[in-house]
C-alpha cells in the first residue's frame, strides 16, 4: 500500500515508538467487553493493540484515505469506523455508560474537542488522551501559573492525572514540542454542585477574559463587590487564584 503523506491540517503526528505505544496501552488497560471509542485512529499505531485486546472497537476518522486503509485491514465485527469530524459525533449514542474513549487528540482541535465530550461525561469510565503537554499542565494546573478556563472547566468535571511525558521523537513526524498523557475520569453526579453549569461557565469565563484584572473589574454586571464580600472572596483577587471551589460558590450565589 502506499505511503500516506501526513496531513498538517487534520494534526497528523503518527506514533511510530513501539516502546510508548506499549506504555499507552498498558496505562488504558483495556479489557475484553469494554467499548471503547478512539479518536482519530490514523495508521492505527493504538488501534492495533487496543483492537487485539478487545476484540472490538469504534473509532472516528476524518481523513478519506486513512478510512479507506483502515476498511481494508479490519472486518467490520472487528472495527466500527465512524467517518467524519469527532467534534461533530455523539459519542452518547455508542454506550448508555461505562464508554471509554482514547486518543492522541489533533493538536489544533484539543481544546474543543474536550468541552465536546463533556456533555458526554455522564456515560463515561475514563479518558486516556496524548496532547501537548503543554495543555495537559494547564488542565491539571492548581492555582497560581498554569492555571486558566481550561483548568477550572475541566477539574470541575473530571479527577485528572498526568501520567507520562513523550519527546517528539516517538513521532512520525516529530512535532516541535513534547507531548503528554492525561487519564480524565468523570466525577459522580453527586460531586457536580453548580446549580447552573451553564451560569458556572459563563462566570468562569468572564473571570479569565482578563487574566491580569481583578475580579471586581472582570465580573462587573454579573456578581457585586458585595455580593464577593458576602462569600469570602476577595473583589481585589484575580482569577488565577481562586480555587475552583469558590467559582461554584459564586455561581450558585446568583441563581
Ligand atoms: N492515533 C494515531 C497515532 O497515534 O499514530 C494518529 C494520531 S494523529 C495525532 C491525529 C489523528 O486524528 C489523525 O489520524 C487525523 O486524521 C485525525 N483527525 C484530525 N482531525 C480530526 C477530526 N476533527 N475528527 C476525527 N479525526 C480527526
Amino acid at each position: 500500500m502506499q505511503e500516506h503523506r501526513a496531513r498538517k491540517r487534520f494534526g497528523q503526528n503518527f506514533l511510530s515508538s513501539p516502546g510508548v505505544i506499549a506504555n499507552i496501552v498498558s496505562a488504558i488497560n483495556p479489557q475484553p467487553g469494554d467499548c471503547m471509542v478512539e479518536i482519530g485512529p490514523g495508521l492505527a499505531a493504538m488501534t492495533a493493540p487496543l483492537q487485539a485486546a478487545l476484540g472490538h472497537m469504534h473509532v472516528v476518522e476524518i481523513d478519506r484515505d486513512l478510512i479507506a486503509r483502515l476498511k481494508q485491514n479490519y472486518a467490520p465485527e472487528q472495527l466500527t469506523i465512524h467517518e467524519g469530524d469527532a467534534l461533530e459525533f455523539d459519542f452518547g449514542s455508542l454506550a448508555e455508560k461505562n464508554l471509554r474513549i482514547v486518543g492522541n487528540l489533533p493538536y489544533n482541535i484539543s481544546t474543543p474537542i474536550l468541552f465536546h465530550l463533556s456533555k458526554f461525561a455522564a456515560q463515561v469510565k475514563d479518558m486516556h488522551f496524548m496532547l501537548q503537554k503543554e495543555v495537559v499542565d494547564r488542565m491539571v494546573a492548581e492555582p497560581g501559573g498554569d492555571y486558566g478556563r481550561l483548568s477550572v472547566m475541566l477539574q470541575y468535571r473530571y479527577a485528572m492525572d498526568r501520567l507520562f511525558i513523550v519527546p517528539p521523537g516517538a513521532f512520525v513526524p516529530a512535532p516541535k514540542v513534547d507531548s503528554a498523557i492525561v487519564r480524565m475520569i468523570p466525577r459522580p453526579a453527586s460531586a457536580l454542585t453548580a446549580k447552573d453549569e451553564a451560569l458556572f461557565g459563563d462566570v468562569v469565563t468572564a473571570a479569565f477574559s482578563q487574566r491580569r484584572k481583578m475580579l471586581r473589574n472582570t465580573l462587573k454586571g454579573i456578581v457585586t463587590e458585595a455580593q464577593l464580600e458576602a462569600l469570602g472572596i476577595a473583589p481585589t483577587a484575580r482569577a488565577e487564584t481562586l480555587p475552583v471551589s469558590d467559582y461554584i460558590r459564586i455561581a450558585n450565589s446568583l441563581v
